[in-house]
């Protein structure tokens, strides 16, 4: 009965993260999805849900293989999800939207792949790390989770090229945290590009680094 408790807990706590997000602008429409992983499999947010107004009991509750158990049929971005928590097994969320800035960011010329954005802040740093860009596919293409393997799970914030970010946490609200400067950090290099702004420095960053015991992957 306690299991069951909790996975009342976790399915309220999705329902109210995904409403914050989808109230702030953060992802429009039916866009982005959200999932916990719980022992024995997931509960993820409904495909063509909107996640302003979700309902708990309709969440989509999967099986350890990902086979549908109760509610309405899951995300199509399923794939994307399972790649993510194959490949980072401490990864107990994941969040992915459809946030402008980030999206924005994935189409400039200049980006690179193994770093998207520079050290602007402190918590970018804490918080992301590195993000990993990956070129587009459709959404819902299975390819997308190649895509991510091929990262061997040195990433958990990814940023899918004219799509979207897709962000892994211990924790539903360290996911959303982490999503959230993700697309503050996204904003302000736009809001800098081209000013020649002064980043972190390295003795800056090694400090973060160093007093919270950061563990950003390591540039290629
Ligand atoms: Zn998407």
């Amino acid at each position: 009965m306690s299991e069951s408790m909790s996975e009342s807990r976790i399915r309220d706590e999705i329902v109210r993260f995904a409403r914050s997000l989808f109230e702030r602008g953060l992802t429009p429409g039916s866009s982005g999805n959200i999932s916990v992983r719980l022992e024995d499999g997931w509960i993820v947010t409904p495909t063509n849900a909107s996640l302003g107004f979700l309902d708990p009991a309709r969440l989509s509750r999967l099986d350890a293989a990902g086979r549908l158990v109760s509610g309405d049929a899951p995300t199509k971005e399923i794939p994307l999800h399972a790649a993510l928590y194959d490949t980072r097994l401490r990864a107990g969320a994941i969040v992915h939207l459809h946030s402008t800035h980030a999206v924005a960011v994935s189409m400039l010329p200049e980006v690179d792949p193994a770093d998207v954005l520079p050290p602007l802040t402190a918590y970018y740093v804490m918080r992301v790390g590195r993000t990993a860009l990956l070129p587009y596919y459709r959404p819902g293409d299975p390819a997308v989770a190649d895509a991510i393997r091929g990262l061997a799970g040195r990433y958990a914030s990814v940023l899918l090229a004219n799509h979207g970010p897709v962000v892994a946490g211990e924790s539903l609200e360290a996911a959303v945290f982490a999503t959230e400067e993700l697309e503050e950090t996204a904003k302000l290099h736009l809001l800098l590009r081209g000013l020649n702004p002064r980043l972190l420095s390295p003795g800056q960053l090694a400090d973060l680094a160093a007093h919270f015991r950061l563990e950003t992957p390591e540039k290629p």
